[in-house]
């Protein structure tokens, strides 16, 4: 999936709904999942703020749009999430990010990592990474 512009960025993120729906969209192409029973009978069930969960009329599992990613306990709002995979895709720094959307520095510097960790677990046998990798630095 090819990356957003600046400017579509904006014009979705500017916007909760349409940010979590074009979240859900990257999630679940053809509809919401249960990522236990794998049911496509589940619903959004709550939906306040970062307060997001759904619900499975099979299982009944109750989940988030993370759950199960690398990604799986992200409280970010669906825009700021949107908003922090650009600035990372345009090379800032945890640091720069957490001032510009107003976020915890180690929030920041967390996802950035989870994000490496997801794009080397999708390119692993591949050869596509090349030049400069960054890569989290464990304590
Ligand atoms: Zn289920």
């Amino acid at each position: 999936m090819a990356l957003m512009d600046i400017p579509t960025t904006f014009k979705i993120t500017s916007n909760e709904k349409k940010s979590l729906t074009y979240l859900e969209k990257i999630r679940w192409t053809n509809g919401i999942i249960c990522p236990k029973c794998y049911s496509l009978n589940a619903k959004l069930i709550s939906y306040r703020d970062t307060n997001i969960y759904y619900r499975c009329g099979k299982c009944y599992f109750r989940f988030t749009l993370f759950t199960g990613t690398y990604l799986n306990r992200c409280k970010l709002k669906p825009s700021k999430l949107i908003l922090l995979v650009k600035l990372f895709s345009l090379g800032l720094s945890a640091r720069i990010t957490s001032n510009e959307l107003g976020l915890n520095y180690r929030t920041v510097l967390f996802l950035f990592d989870r994000i490496r960790q997801a794009i080397l677990y999708h390119n692993r046998g591949n050869d596509n990474l090349f030049g400069e990798v960054e890569l989290p630095v464990f304590r």
